[in-house]
């Protein structure tokens, strides 16, 4: 199969039928072995009645039911993990990403060699202040911690190979961060690609205002998992043994002050204080570490590496 489109969506009935429309007419006009998984992420209007339309009409167009709304991220997952065209491309199902631009996005990967191609929305059709400008601030942020050059991180319209959906999981909101999770798995080669944006022609947008703060909150999440998740004792056994050390040598200090110089009122200095609580804090760490080990001892993907090839075995 050449081709996966997978499209989450919730509460999406007016856009379906035209969206459908438009994907198979592309298709068509490609010649291209294919299949759509629009995964209804707990809809509460029609989508799901107009997916089995389409369904019946089209046997590619299939449909995958969450029973209440999981978000984004789960409904990614979960088409991720029924995909199999050679090459599997996401999309928003309001019709602000163009299904025109899935040939191109396809090349890019098979002829490419690109792992990933996102979208941009160079331009973009949304409300300039509550969208573009934090949206900016964001996929700095993103670019400078995950040294991915990436402008648009959070386009819906991306293209996967299929070895490399198959190697991720999205969770959480992590939607946001795919390019992120596919480094993460050791996907180097993430290309991007100027793609047309519009304006959203029905129903409204799905994320407010608590999309920049979440968004933020995970990206440092994200950060810290890729690089300490295996062993976070790295993280917290160091800074732990950094503030307990300047806790001690604080209390040495204050020690050595008092017997041997005769200085009083050690206990009346805010640096007696600031020694307490350096080494109480180091110990917490340590011990937040502790707990980190245990349970990334535990965890079912702690030995779950990705082979590459293998040779005479
Ligand atoms: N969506 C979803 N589950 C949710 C929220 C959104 O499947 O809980 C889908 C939504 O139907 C749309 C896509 O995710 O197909 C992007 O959402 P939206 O257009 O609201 O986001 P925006 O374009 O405003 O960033
Ligand atoms: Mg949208």
């Amino acid at each position: 199969m050449d081709l996966t489109i997978v499209i989450p969506l919730f509460n999406e009935e007016e856009s379906l039928p035209e969206l459908g429309a438009w994907i198979e007419k592309v298709m068509l006009a490609n010649g291209y072995t294919y299949e759509v998984i629009l995964v209804d992420d707990g809809s509460t209007d029609a989508s799901w009645t107009v997916i089995e339309t389409l369904n019946t009409k089209n046997p590619c167009f299939k449909g995958i039911k969450f029973q209440r709304n999981y978000g984004k991220s789960a409904a990614l997952n979960e088409g991720f993990k029924a995909a199999q065209g050679d090459v599997v491309i996401t999309m928003d199902a309001d019709m602000q990403d163009s299904p025109d631009e899935i040939p191109e996005l396809r090349n890019m990967i098979i002829e490419g060699g690109f792992d990933m191609v996102s979208g941009w929305k160079k331009k973009r059709y949304d409300n300039t202040f509550s969208k573009n400008i934090p949206s900016k601030l964001f996929n700095a942020a993103a670019r400078k911690s995950s040294g991915i050059k990436l402008h648009d991180f959070n386009c819906g319209l991306k293209a996967y190979r299929l070895k490399l959906v198959k190697s991720i999981e999205v969770y959480g909101e992590m939607h946001r961060y795919i390019p992120v999770l596919a480094k993460w798995a050791g996907f180097r080669k993430i290309g991007e690609k100027v793609v047309e944006h519009r304006p959203r022609k029905y129903g409204v947008t799905k994320f407010g205002w608590e999309r920049f703060i979440n968004g933020f909150l995970d990206l440092g999440s994200i950060m810290f998992v890729g690089k300490f998740g295996k062993r976070p004792m790295h993280f917290f056994g160091l800074w732990g043994t950094l503030a307990f050390m300047a806790g001690l040598s604080i209390f040495i200090y204050l020690t050595v002050s008092k017997f041997f110089f005769d200085q009083t009122g050690m206990t009346q200095r805010p640096l007696f204080f600031f020694a307490i609580l350096a080494m109480i804090i180091g110990t917490q760490l340590f011990l937040a570490g502790f707990i980190g080990e245990l349970i990334a001892r535990n965890s079912p993907e702690r030995n779950n590496y990705l082979i590459e090839t293998r040779k005479g075995l």
